[in-house]
């Protein structure tokens, strides 16, 4: 049995969070690594899958399969209602207005790509200013980069604190009648802290810019609400959801989507095509060229019916929990530093552990059967920011226990024990 393990209902009167019978939908949990059972604590890189969103993969390939919108047969209105129900799904979990703001791409980097190659192609200049927050991850630093290089544009970025929070009195100053875009992480997955994004928002509209969430790490830990939030693009990966790889969403207020010129040209995109002239269709389809990822859309859908299942805010209250629980103890380990300790923070725990190189740690947790990430995460100037190129980073999920915790701690105080 689970120790110490809270009773978490959703304040409904409805049935108890249980933990164990959680991972039991998780077939990969069962797995045994170097002779342990699979410990997982990698979520933050990517999540595992339920049964019940690889069932309903295989499922579609076995009853549904087909293009979709274009064959007046069967099967391709049965690819296109399970391909615009988890459209809907994602328009719902999202609190999208419209199903029409719901763009299917391959994760939140394409996503990105699309803004910047799409609007911010189409409506920057040279000498405007884009500003992001020292907590990106290099999807959303890089394609901004490519344009500003491309452009003539101004990067600015808001710093943060030594816990790694974002300094709202600094962002201030860096707002001026050139902002055209304000591009920023609602969570981080270097540290895990969670930015006041309603704020950051409402900073940037009324200064005229326009606003990107990044919601990667936010989704799978925090309710989204795209029309409370207020921005105007919010991008997210469904592998970080408990769904497949290689589909993704961008969100984005439909107007502007509406307003933009579409990114790739191709099937599907078009209404009416001549070899002189193409008119395109309004969104979502004008951003969705090509045949796209069907049945792992409807796996995302999926995902998204588990996780509602559960619900959000229960899972949010668990994961606090255990963030809490884990950070107790790390912080206690001698020559354990933690990196990223600001008050609001979800789900992510980075160190740094006296006498070992990150990956040595990475290494010494994976011959326990403990999956953890050790690397820069794809976040380097946040790193650098605290002075370390890398770190150890356990990432947590709600069907991770307190003792998987326990495990990781007992490992980290032998490591310690044997090299001073
Ligand atoms: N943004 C953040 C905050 C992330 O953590 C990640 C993935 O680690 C991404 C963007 C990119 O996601 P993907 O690689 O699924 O496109």
């Amino acid at each position: 049995g689970e120790k110490s393990l809270p009773l978490v209902t959703d304040g409904k009167g409805g049935a108890p969070f249980d933990v164990n019978l959680i991972k039991r939908d998780f077939p990969i949990l069962q797995e045994k690594v170097n002779g342990r059972p699979l410990i997982w604590l990698d979520n933050a890189a990517t999540t595992q899958k339920p049964k019940q969103v690889i069932d309903r993969i295989t499922y579609f390939y076995e009853h549904e399969n087909s293009n979709i919108h274009r064959a007046a047969h069967e099967l391709a209105a049965r690819a296109t209602d399970a391909y615009e129900g988890a459209r809907k799904k994602v328009q719902t979990f999202l609190n999208a207005g419209s199903v029409n703001e719901i763009i299917f791409v391959r994760g939140a980097t394409e996503a990105i790509n699309l803004v910047a190659k799409t609007w911010g192609e189409q409506n920057l200049s040279a000498r405007d200013e884009i500003i992001l927050s020292n907590l990106e991850h290099h999807a959303n630093i890089v394609p901004w980069q490519q344009l500003g290089a491309k452009k003539g544009l101004k990067i600015r970025v808001i710093p943060v604190d030594d816990d790694g929070q974002i300094l709202l009195d600094e962002y201030a100053k860096l707002l001026n009648s050139k902002t055209r875009l304000v591009s920023f992480t609602q969570v981080s997955n270097a540290l895990g802290t969670v930015t006041p994004a309603k704020r950051i928002v409402e900073m940037a509209h009324a200064a005229g810019a326009k606003v990107l969430v990044d919601g990667a790490q936010s989704v799978s830990h925090l309710r989204s609400d795209v029309r409370a939030l207020n921005c105007d693009w919010f991008v997210f990966s469904g592998h970080k959801v408990f769904g497949p790889t290689g589909i993704g969403v961008l969100y984005g207020k439909e107007d502007l989507l509406n307003q933009t010129q579409p990114w790739q040209g191709g099937g599907n995109v078009i209404q009416d095509v001549t070899f002189e002239f193409t008119r395109f269709h309004d969104a979502p389809n004008r951003f969705e060229a090509g045949t796209g990822n069907i049945a792992d859309a409807v796996g995302l859908g999926s995902a998204i019916d588990y996780v509602n299942k559960i619900g959000i805010d229960v899972i949010h209250q668990y994961e606090h929990y255990l963030l809490v629980y884990a950070t107790g103890l790390l912080k206690d380990i001698p020559g354990l530093r933690l990196i990223g300790t600001a008050p609001d923070k979800a789900s992510v725990l980075s160190f740094v552990f006296a006498g070992y190189k990150t990956e040595e740690v990475g290494a010494a947790l994976n011959e326990e059967g403990i999956a953890v990430r050790s690397g820069h995460h794809c976040a380097q100037p946040i790193l650098r920011r605290f002075g370390v190129e890398t770190t150890v980073r356990p990432s947590l999920a709600f069907y991770n226990t307190c003792s998987d915790v326990d495990v990781l701690v007992e490992i980290l105080y032998r490591l310690r024990s044997t090299r001073r």
